[in-house]
């Protein structure tokens, strides 16, 4: 096959999602942004509710100030990777202030989320090593793994008996390995069993990476995530997560206590060879970062605004795909009926993510909310008064098991 017929035969499996005189769900145009909740798409002003804005923070006024003011300061980009063109103060002052937030000494930025993990599990581990990794992992750690060339081996997904198997298999060499998981996962939203999972990683002897991706800014008393909420700081090895959602911005870190972090910025590909992040994203991430540490009311109304939500949706008869979550997946029958759902909820001026396979766990499909602190108790009522007009599906024979 052509490369060009190869390149149309694996869009087809995507593009071919288009419902009969609607939009394409993964080409939509928000053609203005109106509020971190709000935009006009298709020229109608729509609730955005699948933006994984979590803490409202895009508008934030002291946060566009701070990115403005470095865009000035500063100039539009950096022209290169830090390696090549030196490191801003600004980069240094964001890798300061996210271990301090950590508290723990060593951190890394990266340009996004994605490079955080080609970087990390790419520096860590090479052939001969081996990565266990959570079935359901995000596709950025699938292709950290593939970067490394180590051997990857999959546990079943939040099943701690099953990686503990699979790390006894490995006898000795479970010492050498990198367990990885994710504090909250995207599709389901469901948490890691971290408390037993680290205890594993113990008994083996093994070192864990955390990507709190979902959960920074959402979970944990001071917002840390999940490695702060299970109580399991000191048993992570190394936390890996992004700016783009709780923060509203652009890039990605990674930060440990074990000083060997710092070796990773003369051998991590992905973070040596691509630009380093513009000022104005680090100076809008900076001061968003201190806002979530400055504001844990933010946090508060997240959570309300997830009660009102996964209330609301379990008393209309939905099967939701885990426990109360920022990320609320809604199961549906088939690939057909998620389609027509979407668009239906898109006709009602809310806009949500729709996930089909390939992207989605067991070949599942879902309609997939995340909630802002931003959202008002009204946007709330009107998203849900959306998803009062959908069938109640039950979940298809077998599917059961993923809730
Ligand atoms: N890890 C996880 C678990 C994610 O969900 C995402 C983004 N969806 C990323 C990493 C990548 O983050 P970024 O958007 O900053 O590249």
């Amino acid at each position: 096959m052509g490369l060009f017929d190869k390149l149309a035969s694996a869009a087809a499996v995507r593009r071919d999602v288009v419902s009969d005189g609607g939009l394409v769900p993964f080409g939509v145009t928000v053609e203005r942004l109106l509020s971190p909740t709000e935009g006009l798409v298709a020229g109608r002003r729509v609730i955005l509710g699948g933006t994984n804005n979590y803490l409202g923070l895009t508008f934030d006024q002291g946060c566009i100030e701070a990115g403005v003011a470095a865009l000035r300061a500063e100039g539009t980009g950096t022209t290169g990777s830090r390696m090549a063109n030196g490191s801003y103060a600004g980069h240094l002052a964001l890798e300061r202030e996210i271990a301090d937030f950590y508290g723990w000494p060593h951190a890394i930025v990266f340009s996004t989320g994605y490079l955080a993990n080609l970087g990390m599990i790419g520096a860590l581990a090479g052939p001969g090593d081996v990565l266990v990794i959570d079935g359901d992992s995000h596709a950025s750690i699938y292709d950290g793994c593939r970067l490394s060339g180590a051997e990857v081996i999959r546990f079943r997904h939040n099943n701690p008996a099953d990686l503990d198997r699979r790390l006894t298999r490995l006898g000795a060499q479970a010492r050498n390995a990198l367990v990885i998981v994710e504090g909250i996962y995207s599709m389901l939203g469901d948490q890691a069993p971290l408390a037993e999972i680290v205890d594993i990683k113990h008994r083996h002897g093994a070192l864990l990476m955390v990507d709190e991706a979902h959960s920074l800014g959402v979970l944990g008393e001071q917002g840390r995530g999940l490695c702060e909420a299970a109580g399991v700081m000191e048993g992570v090895d190394f936390v890996v997560g992004t700016f783009s959602k709780s923060l509203g911005g652009v890039g990605g870190f990674c930060v440990s206590a074990h000083a060997e972090l710092g070796l990773v910025r003369y051998t991590s590909r992905p973070y040596i060879f691509t630009a380093s992040p513009s000022p104005a994203t680090v100076a809008s991430t900076r001061e968003a970062l201190a806002v979530l540490r400055r504001q844990p009311q933010l946090r508060e109304r997240l959570w309300q605004n997830v009660t009102q939500l996964h209330g609301g949706l379990t008393a209309l008869g939905f099967v939701l795909g885990a426990a109360p979550s920022p990320v609320l997946a809604l199961m549906r029958e088939s690939r057909d009926q998620a389609l027509a759902d979407w668009q239906q909820l898109l006709d009602a001026g809310i806009y949500v993510n729709l996930m089909v396979p390939p992207a989605t766990p067991g070949g599942i499909s879902l309609l997939r909310c995340s909630i802002s602190a931003a959202h008002t108790p009204e946007q709330i009522k009107h998203i849900l008064s959306a998803f009062a007009g959908l069938p109640r599906a039950q979940l298809p024979t077998g599917q059961a098991a993923l809730v």
